[in-house]
């Protein structure tokens, strides 16, 4: 195309020079020639310029040579930017179609929290409308204090269960999923049917340990009647001694079940009584040297005089819990040793026992409902598996955890932490000691 543009470039030239020759003035003649040739490129280029402007209303022009070449070029660049385009709107939609069809609420929110789109779902479930409720941010809709709490924290790893405010009777999860550069998606969830199902498993554990405790206590009465009746024959001593102690431990059971089901159907935090700690932890130490079946050393460590804002009941049975496990599962030439301390973070309290341990592949089931290490053995030592589990409850009622660190065969280290707000620095205690 090139080769054949310069040729008619120079066949042009040549033209001129030959009228030069001819008719007289030379470079006039290759002037007019010049001139002729810039004038037809410039009416080329008007008419490429024309059909850029208004590609879509007139048909590309008819030009030959290197003038055709570039109008084919920019056609099929043209072709191929719709082609791309088409398929993006497709996918789009797709993308959408998909979206809307989910059985959970999305919603894409922006760096500042504000709506920028949602599903169906979301907009059923938490009574959004469009366009109105785009661009608002989302805590403003939903104002629930726990949510804000989520949305503004850094821990996304667990959905959030609420209320939403337009449909009371539901229960919904709301999980956050962060993406990109600060945007995020909120994803919905109706958990209404598990949280109802999950109620109604509280409600029947209840009930059923409730129900059980009367029949109970009468055959707890009976027998501690026939073990200390003098007219009943030796042969049944032995069965009523074993009927004692089994009638003992589905008490235990039945009494821990209860304590659960009383943890888990109160919502929220718990109270903020002051608790005199170290009071609590040296009765605590009292009664366990006083217990018959004990290790040899049973050692309190006080080195704080702090207290805690909490339930008076909730800690004793979770530290209790502790102390008894670390007793229970400790050979009597052992040591247990309980610990209270606070740092500038928080308070702790902990039991270090050098008992039987607990190999590593258990310790993150510990905290399940009657998870036991060796069923058999905690059987035997009275336990109902059910321990640990109260613990984790009422720790986390308290904005507190349980740390478990354990070797096999060598001992344990159960923690509970507790949030420096929770601390209470009993002021009767800090004058005298100061
Ligand atoms: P249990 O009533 O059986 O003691 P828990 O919930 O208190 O139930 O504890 C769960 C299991 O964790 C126990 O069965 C036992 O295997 C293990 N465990 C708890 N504390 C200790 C400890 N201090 N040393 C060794 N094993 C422990």
């Amino acid at each position: 195309m090139w080769t054949f543009a310069l040729a008619r470039l120079a066949g042009i030239l040549i033209a001129g020079l030959c009228l030069g020759l001819l008719l007289g003035p030379i470079w006039l003649w290759l002037l007019a020639a010049a001139c002729l040739y810039l004038a037809w490129q410039l009416a080329n280029l008007y008419r490429l310029d024309r059909w850029l402007r208004l590609r879509s209303q007139i048909d590309p022009p008819n030009l030959g040579g290197i003038w055709g070449d570039v109008i084919g070029q920019v056609v099929r660049l043209h072709r191929r930017k719709q082609f791309h385009k088409q398929r993006l709107v497709q996918l789009y939609r797709e993308l959408r179609r998909s979206t809307a069809a989910l059985p959970d609420g999305v919603i894409i929110l922006s760096t500042q929290s504000e709506i920028v789109w949602f599903n169906r779902q979301a907009a059923r479930l938490l009574g959004l409308k469009r366009p109105v409720d785009v661009g608002l941010r989302v805590d403003n809709l939903i104002r629930s204090p726990e949510f804000v709490h989520y949305l503004h924290g850094d821990d996304f790893a667990m959905p959030l269960i609420i209320r939403p405010p337009v449909q009371a009777e539901l229960y919904l999860a709301l999980q956050l999923v962060p993406y990109g550069a600060g945007q995020s998606l909120l994803l919905v969830r109706d958990v209404t049917r598990q949280m109802r199902l999950e109620a109604m498993r509280k409600d029947f554990v209840a009930n059923a340990s409730h129900e059980l405790r009367t029949p109970l206590t009468v055959i707890s009465g009976y027998l501690d009647t026939l073990a200390d009746d003098p007219s009943i024959d030796d042969a049944w001593a032995g069965p009523i001694r074993d009927m004692r102690a089994q009638a003992q431990r589905m008490n235990a059971i039945i009494a821990d079940l209860l304590e659960l089901s009383r943890l888990e159907s109160t919502d929220g935090e718990a109270p903020r009584e002051p608790i005199d700690v170290p009071s609590m932890l040296r009765r605590m130490h009292r009664d366990a040297l006083a217990s018959a079946d004990r290790p040899r050393q049973i050692i309190l460590d006080l080195e704080s005089d702090d207290g805690l804002f909490g339930s008076m009941q909730e800690l004793e049975s979770a530290f209790t819990n502790l102390l008894v496990n670390g007793i229970k599962y400790t050979l009597s030439e052992g040591t247990v040793r309980m610990r209270w301390w606070t740092d500038p973070e928080g308070a702790y309290f902990s039991v270090v026992d050098n008992g039987i341990g607990i190999p590593a592949e258990h310790i993150p089931r510990l905290t399940e409902r009657f998870y036991r290490v060796d069923a058999g053995r905690s059987r035997e030592r009275g336990g109902s598996g059910l321990g640990l589990a109260i613990v984790k409850h009422a720790l986390q009622r308290h904005g507190g955890w349980l740390d478990v660190q354990s070797t096999e065969g060598k001992g344990s280290t159960f923690t509970c932490h507790f949030p420096q707000q929770r601390i209470w620095q009993m002021p009767v205690r800090t004058a005298a000691s100061a």
